[in-house]
């Protein structure tokens, strides 16, 4: 490792229930690959979606994590208190010339591309070089470069994405005021020096637009590991919907088994009923990223 800078992890939980089988899988991952380096691992309240945000979720998730034994450094970064630093971030990439004024509405963006793809509909471009006469601006949206964008990721190895063709101009600054994920969670990335992601593969289509966004600010993208997707008994990603499917009941310690077996790790018979501390620090020192499958899958048949 030597000349090697250190690495800063970070677990970012949206506070829209409690911790799930997912989360515990996203938090287990993160924080072995930070802490078995002898690296930072933050944690980030992504509280800003506020429709959705659940009153007391941010402090159950951070009992919980407490109660499986996970040590976060320094403060916690709450979202919610950084609207003026995203504002900044804005008036940024507006005076790059980056950042126009949307007009449209959903249904319209929707009828213009009547087969979304998978990111939804692609944005027509209507308002990119200035509002049409009569428009109002709504949503805040970056320009987006006709190019491949190529990352390589340590699970799920390499991928591109072509953001206009797939995206399109996306918004950072949603028509209701709510600024978006996909702005706040590289701002806050930036600011925080995270310099390697780890969560969950639902999000590996976010990870071009967010190398992107790290360019238009002028930073090199952090290493991005992404999971498994973990399956409810239906075979759908596990949500608020399953409960706290896969988590077992009180006893954390069997939970956190089954997450790094979901993991792939190679947990030794031994840890069956050892206190989280003493399975924490197994995986911290035995955690292997090569075992880790693409496969999305249930974690009761793992
Ligand atoms: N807050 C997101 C979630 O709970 C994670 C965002 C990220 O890790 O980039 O799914």
């Amino acid at each position: 490792m030597e000349g090697r800078k250190k690495v800063t992890g970070r677990f970012a939980p949206s506070p829209t229930g409690p911790m799930h089988f997912g989360s515990l899988v996203a938090a287990v991952g993160s924080y072995c690959l930070a802490r078995q380096v002898r690296g930072d691992w933050l944690l980030r309240v992504e509280d800003i979606d506020t429709p959705r945000v659940v009153p007391g979720a941010a402090d159950t998730i951070l009992r919980e994590l407490e109660a499986f034994g996970f040590e976060w450094d320094g403060d916690v970064l709450y979202q919610s208190s950084r609207f003026e630093r995203y504002e900044q971030a804005l008036a940024e990439l507006r005076q790059k010339g980056l950042l126009f004024d949307c007009g449209c509405s959903r249904k319209e963006i929707l009828a213009s591309a009547p087969h979304p793809g998978e990111e939804g509909p692609r944005y027509p471009g209507t308002c990119r070089d200035g509002l049409p006469p009569g428009r109002h601006p709504r949503a805040q949206r970056i320009r987006v470069p006709d190019e491949l964008f190529c990352f390589t990721d340590m699970v799920f190895g390499a991928n591109e994405q072509h953001l206009a063709d797939a995206v399109g101009d996306f918004v950072l600054k949603r028509a209701d005021g709510i600024f978006a994920y996909q702005l706040a969670v590289v701002v806050d990335d930036i600011d925080s020096g995270i310099n390697q992601v780890v969560r969950g593969a639902d999000l590996l289509s976010s990870t071009a637009r967010q190398i992107y966004l790290h360019a238009c600010f002028g930073q090199a993208p952090p290493d991005y590991i992404h999971l498994p997707i973990a399956l409810g008994p239906d075979e759908e990603k596990l949500s608020k919907r399953h409960g706290n499917f896969g988590l077992a009941g009180e006893d954390r310690g069997a939970s956190l088994l089954r997450a790094l077996t979901f993991l792939g790790q190679n947990v030794p018979v031994e840890l069956d009923g050892a206190p989280v501390s003493v399975i924490l620090d197994w995986a911290v020192s035995c955690f292997d990223v090569k075992r880790i499958s693409r496969q999305a899958a249930c974690p009761d048949r793992t």
